[in-house]
């Protein structure tokens, strides 16, 4: 990755949450009650339609001024970055050293996930190509895992487990998602301390599937490209749909 193209990260400002917690953990919830509230549609429509207007902006105009100036926008409001956007197949480099611009980052990106009323966020997904995931402790099952991770990695996986995902950078699509069923995971805090946590049973805790979401990101992959032939072919036909051809 060349560091010269990564815009410094501006910050945007802090507006009070108003939404209310969802449960999307206890073994009573169902998958339907996973899929996005009218409220969170109606985020999902606003994202989709002012990045959609910035990257028609884009294509007319070639020039690296304008898609710093571009970028640097989007960093501004942190609005996210849809497929098939480049920035979402990049290889994120690791944080070195922790700044006071990581950290300011670090928690804008989390209280901009808590905002969109996301599972989880990665810094890609917002432009930043780092290796910063977090998730949103307002869900009910994730209070009591981190919510800030920096150069996350998991190791010793084993096992399986499914569950019908979505992403803010692919408004709109769902796919069921196999997965390893139980791993450890190493990351840094904002402080710089290495913690290491087991998450024994995905299938049980909603965390183990967001944060191995989260990492793909962290490497360019996303949960469409891991998904069955069959589900591929209902996602091309969406996601067409979407952008309205035939
Ligand atoms: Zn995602």
């Amino acid at each position: 990755m060349n560091e010269d193209k990564t815009v410094p990260y501006q910050g945007f400002s802090e507006e009070p949450l108003t939404f209310q917690k969802v449960d999307t953990h206890r073994e009573d919830t169902t998958l339907e009650q996973l899929l996005p509230t009218p409220e969170q549609e109606k985020v999902e429509k606003y994202i989709y339609e002012k990045t959609m207007e910035q990257i028609s902006k884009y294509n007319e105009q070639e020039d690296k001024e304008f898609l710093e100036s571009y970028q640097k926008e989007l960093m501004n409001e942190m609005r996210i970055f849809l497929y098939p956007e480049p920035i979402l197949r990049q290889i994120c480099s690791p944080v070195e050293e922790i700044t006071e611009e990581i950290v300011k980052f670090c928690h804008d990106l989390h209280l901009y996930a808590k905002k969109s009323r996301c599972l989880g966020l990665s810094a890609p997904q917002v432009g930043y190509p780092k290796r910063i995931i977090v998730v949103n402790e307002m869900i009910v099952g994730m209070e009591k895992r981190p919510h800030i991770l920096i150069n996350p990695v998991i190791s010793n996986a084993s096992g399986k487990s499914k569950y019908k995902e979505g992403c803010l950078s692919l408004p709109g699509i769902y796919a069921q998602v196999e997965r390893v069923g139980s791993f450890d995971i190493t990351y840094k805090d904002i402080e710089g301390k290495e913690h290491t946590e087991r998450v024994e049973d995905v299938s049980k805790e909603i965390f183990g599937t967001v944060v191995q979401h989260e990492i793909d990101h962290l490497n360019g992959r996303l949960f469409v490209d891991i998904i069955s032939a069959y589900e591929k072919d209902k996602v091309i036909k969406k996601i067409n749909k979407l952008r309205g051809k035939k």
